[in-house]
Parts: structure tokens; sequence; C-alpha cells
């Protein structure tokens, strides 16, 4: 085995265990990032050529604006004891994944490039993951100026798939619609105002970008999202006609919108994947949908 992937019990890790079943998967309970000792026994154990770091504390807004301090300091420990355990141990290859919401809260220019990631704040209600993910790009940058390293990062949007966790804390918007569509009778209610604009991608794309990059030796950092840029208000309607269903939409005012836009460009990433079609909004949904249906029915 010369390939692993941190956070492989989440929904990205276990979207790419399907398309790349050959890699070894690893969650908290094999080896906890947070402890060295954890991850030299892993490195060690394993001496991996490439290593897919997705693990990460990652949850929704409120978990978020809840816990600071556990998204800075789970996710900063983590990041640094991987990436120097990569050092010591030699790994060739280290993509990485960042997100799309550690961009600057407000730029001149939408959708943003790659170039604009430290050109500004990032939003207050998720500043601890921001800054905690923007210090692993700049450890990695560090060790590629200082050891010449092919290591990279990925910088997806918000994502949905049928790994998803649906507990309240954790659920992002996607999976939260999905799970209300199902169990609602007359209506779904959407927190803030639905204004909003987002982009969601399936999971799988990521995963398909990753296996990419590792099948044709591409090192590079990329923005990873679809070219739409929809409200809130937008996604929960096509979510209603992806599950056939015919529902109001009530908006919980009391509830925070958070960032009015944070979408990026894709294009760099698809100057490399000519021919790279992501999972349409609506399909995706449906497939979503189909499967929790089957989970929970
Ligand atoms: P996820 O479903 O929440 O899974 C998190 C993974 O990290 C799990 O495998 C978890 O293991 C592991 N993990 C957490 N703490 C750990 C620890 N102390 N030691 C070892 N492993 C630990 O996350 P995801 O949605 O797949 O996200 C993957 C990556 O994409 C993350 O870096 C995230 O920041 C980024 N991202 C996600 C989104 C999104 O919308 N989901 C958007 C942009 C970027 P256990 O299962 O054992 O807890």
């Amino acid at each position: 085995m010369n390939t692993i992937v941190t956070g492989g019990s989440g929904l990205v890790g276990k979207h790419l265990k399907d398309i790349l079943p050959d890699a070894v998967y690893i969650s908290s309970k094999d080896f906890d990032l947070t402890d060295i000792d954890r991850v030299d026994a892993m490195m060690d154990y394993f001496r991996p050529k490439v290593v897919v770091h997705l693990a990460a504390r990652v949850g929704g807004i409120m978990d978020n604006i809840s816990y600071p301090v556990n998204y800075i300091e789970e996710n900063i420990i983590m990041n640094t004891n991987v990436l120097k355990k990569c050092h010591e141990y030699n790994t060739d290859r280290v993509i990485s994944v960042l997100s799309s919401c550690i961009y600057p809260d407000v730029v001149k220019n939408y959708p943003m490039k790659e170039d604009e990631l430290f050109n500004g704040p990032p939003p207050k209600d998720n500043f601890a993951y921001a800054m905690s993910k923007r210090c692993m790009a700049t450890h990695m940058d560090a060790y590629i100026k200082q050891y010449n390293k092919r290591w990279c990062y990925l910088i997806p949007c918000n994502m949905y798939g049928e790994y998803d966790k649906y507990e309240e804390h954790h659920s992002h918007f996607i999976s939260a619609l999905v799970k209300k569509i199902y169990e609602a009778k007359d209506s779904v209610e959407i927190w803030g105002s639905g204004k909003p604009l987002r982009q969601f991608m399936h999971a799988e794309d990521l995963a398909k970008v990753i296996k990419y990059m590792i099948d044709n030796d591409i090192v590079d950092n990329f923005n990873v999202a679809p070219n739409f840029n929809y409200s809130i208000q937008k996604m929960t309607t096509i979510g209603l006609e992806a599950c056939g269903k015919e529902l109001g939409i009530v908006y919980d005012n009391t509830k925070p919108d958070g960032q009015y836009r944070k979408d990026i460009d894709s294009s760099k990433l698809l100057s490399v994947l000519k021919d790279f079609e992501f999972i349409s909004l609506k399909s995706g949904i449906r497939r979503v949908y189909d499967n929790f249906s089957k989970r929970y029915d």
C-alpha cells in the first residue's frame, strides 16, 4: 500500500474509497492525529508514498460559532503533526484539502481565484476554522519553499453526498435539506433569509479530482467547484423538484445567514481536467435523497 487517506471515515474519504479502493483509509479510531506519537506510528507502519490528508474538525455554522477553540486547536495540531511526519518519512506527495469558506469574507471580484486566499480576513463565523486551514496552506508552502516538496492542496466549495452526517450540529445545508424534505408534511424550514449564494458539489466530484491528480501525477493547487452560484432559496426549490415533493418554504430569520457569497473560480482546474463534468445539483440531490430514504424508511 503506498497511499494513505486520513479522514477516511468521513464524507469525502468514503466517496474516495469507492473509486480508489487500494489506498488505506484511516479514521480517528485507528490513529488520533492530534497525538504526534500516533501519527509517527501510522507513518512508520505504512511508509506511504502518497498521503491524502482529509482529516479535520468539520461542522456547520452553529458548531463553528460555539466551539472555535476546538476548531483551531484540533485542526492546527492535526495538520502540523501530519505535515511534520510526512517530511520526516519523506512522503513524496501530500494532497490536502482547504475550503472555499476560508477565503476573505469580501473581495472585489467574484468568483475568487486561488491567488485571493490571503487578501483579507476570513468570515467571522468560521474564523478559527479558516485560520487553521490558512495555517496549513502556509505550512505546506513553507515546506515547498524550503525543501522542494511535491505537495499541494485543493480548495473545494461546500459538499454533500450519500455519506454525509445528519446530526444537526454537523450537517451542511444540502444534507440537512434532504432530511427536512424527507420528514416534512407541509413545509420545509430554512435557516436565515434564503438569499445568500452558494456553490455545492457532490463529494464524489472532489474524490474524482483527487484520484485524477494521483493517477496523473499532477502537483498544483486548485479551486474545485461547479460553475453555478445559486441562492439558498433556489437550491431549496431545486431540492424539492429533485425529490418530487410539493412543499412550502418557511424562512427562520432568527438563524444566521453566514456570508452573502463565497463563489470560487475553477477555471485553473478545468484547464487541466479538460473534460471534467460536475454532477448536477438536481441529480446529486436525487441520489442523496434515494439513499437517505432507503436507510430511514
Ligand atoms: P467529515 O465527514 O467531517 O470527516 C472528518 C474526518 O476527519 C473523519 O474521518 C474523522 O474521523 C477525521 N478526524 C477528525 N478528527 C480526527 C483526529 N483527531 N484524528 C484522526 N482523524 C480525525 O469531513 P469531510 O466533509 O469528509 O471533509 C474532508 C475535508 O474536506 C476536510 O479537510 C474539510 O475541512 C474539507 N472540506 C469539507 C467541506 C464539506 O462541505 N464537507 C467543504 C470544504 C472543505 P472519525 O470518523 O473517526 O471521527
